[in-house]
């Protein structure tokens, strides 16, 4: 079985390897400029910054030691958290932003993507999408606690 650091390590690499597909079929569809290939690793790989905001929010430590202990927890048992990129009223807003304000459509696709493979690591570990509770900040600001999160965030 692999270790909980080569789970990181993979599921980094798997959503490179997403964007590299994507910047595969969007180049032979469509005529993306590097800017949009841009737009599409920003939104299919670094939204995973919302892991750090939302360490140096909660634990109010900038230690990298204790992020470490913290994240290697959270993927041993695939626990869900509330991530402010990750959540349904994320996507509505960019997606409000890319009909009305700004094109980001590479975005789009890439943020997209990157939801589709997280789905599919939880829907592999818990065989439902009770999860998904955690992908809202409306279920966030009301405070409920799922029973996953209840029973193996204290560290
Ligand atoms: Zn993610």
């Amino acid at each position: 079985m692999f270790s909980v650091a080569r789970l990181i390590q993979i599921n980094m690499i798997s959503h490179l390897l997403m964007i590299f597909m994507l910047v595969i079929i969007s180049s032979n569809f469509f005529n993306p400029t590097n800017f949009d290939f841009f737009l599409l690793f920003l939104g299919g790989w670094l939204i995973d910054i919302d892991h750090v905001l939302y360490h140096l929010i909660t634990e109010k430590n900038l230690s990298k030691k204790e992020f470490r202990k913290i994240h290697t927890y959270l993927h041993k048992f695939n626990i869900p958290r509330f991530y402010l990129f990750h959540t349904i009223e994320f996507l509505l807003l960019l997606l409000f932003i890319n009909r009305y304000y700004l094109n980001i459509s590479y975005f789009i696709v890439g943020y997209v993507s990157h939801l589709v493979l997280d789905s599919i690591g939880y829907i592999m570990y818990y065989k439902n999408l009770k999860w998904i509770r955690h992908w809202t900040i409306f279920y966030y600001l009301a405070g409920i606690k799922n029973k996953y999160t209840k029973e193996k965030t204290v560290l």
